[in-house]
């Protein structure tokens, strides 16, 4: 069957011919019986990371079991479908979390797995990948491989953060954390200059559980944002939720340099004015964009790109600096701009993204040339740095700064699966399969 499927950019909406896994399938002989497929999850990645133009997508939404969930341990193993929102729901609760969960509650636990995900905790939990004790893949050439940390440690390694590209995860067990409560006390605090803002993430370190920034990439002055932080309390209130989505695609992006410029001061303002201490439900500080749906819909139908990189600190003010500069002289604007420490947790997978540093990103729509162009030279500024963009948000690095960044790509080589090709690994490995 054809399928018209994006990813979260809505860049492009290549032909895919796509088929569901579920588990009775096994999934085995789906991935042995086709050539250059890849798994689709929810779909939450930015660029092309789970896209396949005229390859097939393996769709997990069907792969969604939970399988066994031990109370007293925390130990929850289920398949690879099951998304982070539908185990919050289940183990919340019971006194239990997800150790590490991202911007949104719509990813599932493959995808999470695959990108090797982080949250706003990373200086205290590190990455999805570090949670999890076992990984049960199939593969396309050999039985099925049941991997941790201390079993086919190098299978586990390739397969955290490796980008769907070692097999299908069919299940996985996963060491989830003791919470006193679904509530976090959190604390808006408004700051000028990068000096400050390491200050305030040293300072919240130890005792912070979750810690992020946003900044006003349009104020030339000097950086200015909010910094976030929030940790578990104990509160016993209901929480009411309301939802709402953005009815349609406009035909251009409704965010641009002039709403931009109006949006940023007035946010800046309110966020400044009400900042101080405040309780709120964890899921909306840790997943704020998940009560509008589809707000992806808003950059219009040309869709956006986000570009994500994590710098050395040691470089990241000067590095932050000519980024903005540059976005400042091409006369662009990012209204999201998300500044985080990463601490020093060492990298999981081989190709895990996360490493110490500073991580910032930044959303663009997608204004063709211009867009690429901009993209083109922050990515060199990075790379310069000896910093890293996101395979999770990419969509169009080069593959020398690919080779030049991710230094452990030979070692990962040696793990791929012969019959899965992506459209990113068309792009940054120089796959010629299907
Ligand atoms: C609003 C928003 C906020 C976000 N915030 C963060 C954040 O804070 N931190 C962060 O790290 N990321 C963040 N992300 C990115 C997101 O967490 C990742 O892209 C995640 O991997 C998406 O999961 P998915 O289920 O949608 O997977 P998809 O996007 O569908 O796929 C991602 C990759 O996983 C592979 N994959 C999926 N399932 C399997 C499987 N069963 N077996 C093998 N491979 C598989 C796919 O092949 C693909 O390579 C955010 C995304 C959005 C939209």
């Amino acid at each position: 069957m054809q399928l018209k499927k994006n990813s979260w950019g809505n860049i492009s909406s290549p032909n895919h011919q796509f088929k569901d896994l579920d588990s009775k399938d096994v999934a085995q002989n789906t991935i042995s019986n086709h050539s250059n497929g890849i798994v689709y999850g929810m779909g939450r990645s930015y660029g092309d990371v789970c896209l396949n133009q005229d390859g097939l997508l393996w769709k997990s939404k069907k792969l969604n079991r939970l399988i066994s969930f031990d109370e007293k341990l925390g130990i929850l193993e289920c398949e690879s479908g099951m998304t982070l929102k539908s185990i919050q729901d289940l183990v919340i609760p019971k006194g239990w979390m997800l150790p590490v969960s991202p911007g949104t509650q719509f990813v599932t636990v493959g995808g999470a797995i695959a990108n090797d995900i982080h949250g706003k905790n990373h200086h205290q939990a590190g990455t999805f990948g570090n949670h999890i004790t076992e990984i049960l893949l199939l593969r396309s050439d050999s039985d099925p491989i049941l991997c941790g940390p201390n079993k086919n440690k190098n299978w586990f390694k390739a397969t955290i953060g490796g980008i769907g590209l070692t097999g299908i995860i069919f299940s996985c067990k996963i060491q989830l954390k003791k919470i006193n409560g679904s509530w976090l006390e959190a604390e808006s605090i408004p700051f000028q200059g990068l000096d400050k803002f390491f200050e305030l993430t040293k300072e919240s370190d130890s005792d912070w559980e979750y810690t992020a920034a946003w900044i006003d990439c349009l104020y030339k002055k000097e950086i200015r944002g909010i910094f976030e932080r929030g940790k578990h309390v104990i509160k016993d209130k209901k929480f009411k939720n309301f939802q709402i989505s953005f009815p349609f695609t406009p035909p251009f992006s409704l965010v641009n340099k002039l709403t931009i410029s109006i949006f940023n001061p007035i946010y800046f303002f309110l966020k400044s004015f009400f900042s101080g201490k405040r309780t709120i439900h964890y899921s909306k500080f840790l997943h704020p964009l998940d009560n509008i749906h589809n707000w992806n819909r808003m950059y219009g139908t040309r869709g956006f790109y986000q570009f994500q990189c994590v710098m050395p600190h040691e470089s990241s003010k000067e590095t932050l600096k000519k980024m903005l500069d540059l976005i400042t002289e091409l006369k662009m604007g990012s209204f999201l701009a998300v500044l985080k420490s990463f601490s020093n947790f060492e990298p999981v997978g081989l190709l895990s993204f996360s490493e110490p540093g500073i991580t910032f990103a930044m959303d663009f729509p997608n204004k063709g040339n211009k867009t690429e162009l901009l993209f083109h030279e922050l990515e060199k500024i990075v790379i310069q740095s000896g910093g890293k963009i996101y395979l999770a948000k990419d969509m169009l690095m080069s593959k020398e700064s690919f080779e030049a960044s991710y230094k452990s790509l030979d070692s990962f080589a040696t793990f791929r699966d012969p019959n899965i090709s992506s459209q990113m690994s068309k792009r940054l490995f120089g796959d010629s399969i299907g």
